[in-house]
């Protein structure tokens, strides 16, 4: 009985050294081997924290790049001055984020978020497949869809920095949460009062 369990147990690390061995193509798996996913993987409030406010400076920084594209397609003025003083206040939201970094004794930096990443093309799509009235009203629900994103990530983002007794980053956060809220409410007077009327 214990013979047999003995050779289970070399086969069993024969079996893992040889798994060692082979190259695997999924990187977590190597991040795992190395003894270094561990390290990276998050664990604490803090961890979340940092990642998720990393996700919305990335955010912000594919919003500056993609409203131009966003403006120069909207045909009423209103929708068109509307993305350019959104594009104007998203810069003005990096520089606030750079100081919620500092205050928590980290460097600004981006981490990929495939959430702007797919809302931004989804918007690129209906600049190519719509015109007229139905563009003009599905740009501003798609810029309504990217504010309720961005009010989610604020919303949560202030309030743990509450929780981590990052007080500055509350305050900071809670600014740009109140910006995104009227952002927000601008696009829906604007499609309830300008777009949607029929001609
Ligand atoms: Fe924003
Ligand atoms: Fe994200
Ligand atoms: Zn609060
Ligand atoms: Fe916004």
């Amino acid at each position: 009985m214990r013979a047999e369990r003995q050779r289970q147990k070399r086969a069993h690390s024969r079996r893992c050294e040889r798994a060692r061995q082979e190259p695997n193509p999924d990187p977590l798996v190597e991040l795992h081997r190395k003894g270094e996913l561990e390290n990276s993987a998050m664990k604490t409030l803090k961890d979340a924290f940092h990642h998720t406010l990393k996700d919305i400076y990335y955010a912000e920084n594919a919003l500056v790049k993609a409203l131009p594209k966003a403006a120069k397609a909207a045909g009423h003025k209103d929708l068109k001055k509307a993305f350019e003083d959104h594009l104007a206040e998203t810069k003005e939201q990096i520089k606030i984020l750079d100081k919620v970094f500092k205050s928590i004794g980290e460097k600004p930096e981006g981490e990929k978020c495939d959430a702007i990443e797919g809302l931004i093309k989804e918007t690129e799509g209906l600049i190519d497949e719509a015109e007229g009235v139905a563009l003009e009203v599905m740009l501003v629900g798609a810029a309504q869809a990217i504010e309720h994103y961005e009010i989610a990530r604020y919303g949560t983002l202030r309030e743990w920095a509450k929780i981590l007794g990052e007080d500055q980053a509350h305050d900071m956060l809670s600014q740009i949460l109140d910006m995104e809220k009227a952002a927000n409410a601008k696009l829906t007077a604007l499609a309830v009062h300008e777009l949607n009327e029929p001609a």
